[in-house]
């Protein structure tokens, strides 16, 4: 398998530290019960500890050049299930067996579609445990940011709407066959089975907090203008005069509830 080309396109960044290997897996503390999805098997340097840990791996791989060589070497295995798709697509609530309600997800992920991909993923919120990734370090920072902080944005609120975050370790550049140009980070996102606040229209949620964040320096009266005005914005126990980023979920719940309570 050492002879692969490394493809750009896919984000290919293979971990060659058994250390962090090591220690990703602890973190995912996988039980011999359960059934975990991995997204992006690589070469296998995730997939291979996994598998003899649990009743159940799923492994959605895209690169066609990959699928040969991990069939050859796992296809006897009880627990694999190779899946040749595109995780951006993959429908995550069709691998529940009957009677399971949720799936574990985990992956180094390709950097390139890290976004979509987690936003995909939240789709199938209810059916997941708890998610596991590498990601670029920044994204990780962005993910669990605090409200007011450099970092928090759209992808902070989004997510934290849904899950617990959780900034779990640095993993650096050196620790990956090529190195990638960026540091690492692994993060667990658990949904939440009770949202702490609850939007009563979530398309409504999505669309207000892109438009709170759509022009980064203008304050919630300028964003949010066409959507809800001073004395609304006030009456949520919010001043106007702020920007996005000063917002706490709770805080984007109450927008969004009046603008669907008040917006016909
Ligand atoms: N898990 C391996 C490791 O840690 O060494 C490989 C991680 S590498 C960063 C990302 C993997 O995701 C590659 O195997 C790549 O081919 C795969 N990949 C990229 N885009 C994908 C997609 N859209 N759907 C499924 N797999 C994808």
């Amino acid at each position: 398998m050492s002879k692969h080309q490394h493809k750009k396109e896919f984000g290919q960044n293979f971990l060659n530290n058994p250390r962090i290997i090591q220690q990703i897996v602890a973190h995912i503390a996988p039980k011999p019960d359960q059934h975990l999805v991995e997204i992006g098997p690589g070469e296998a340097a995730l997939t291979a500890p996994l598998l003899d840990k649990v009743r159940k791996l799923d492994i959605i791989e895209i690169d066609n050049d990959l699928i040969g060589p991990l069939t050859k070497r796992f296809a006897q295995h009880p627990a694999f299930f190779l899946h040749h798709a595109d995780a951006l697509s993959f429908n995550y609530a069709s691998l529940l067996d009957p009677n399971e309600t949720q799936i574990r997800v985990v992956g180094n992920l390709p950097y390139n579609i890290s976004s979509p991909l987690l936003f995909h993923l939240l789709d199938s919120a209810a059916q997941i445990q708890d998610m596991h990734f590498m990601l670029q370090k920044e994204v990780v920072e962005r993910i669990t940011a605090a409200p007011g902080s450099k970092t928090y944005g759209r992808l902070s609120v989004m997510l934290q709407y849904s899950c617990l975050t959780e900034f779990l370790f640095e993993v650096g550049p050196e620790n990956f066959t090529p190195p990638p140009k960026v540091d690492s980070a692994i993060v667990r996102l658990t949904p939440y089975k009770t949202r702490p606040f609850v939007a009563n229209n979530e398309k409504d949620f999505q669309d207000l907090v892109r438009q709170a964040f759509s022009q980064k320096r203008k304050t919630l009266r300028n964003n949010l203008k066409g959507w809800l005005d001073e004395t609304q914005i006030t009456a949520c126990g919010i001043d106007p005069g702020i920007r996005a980023e000063r917002l706490t979920v709770e805080d984007f719940v109450n927008l969004t509830n009046r603008y669907t309570a008040e917006k016909l």
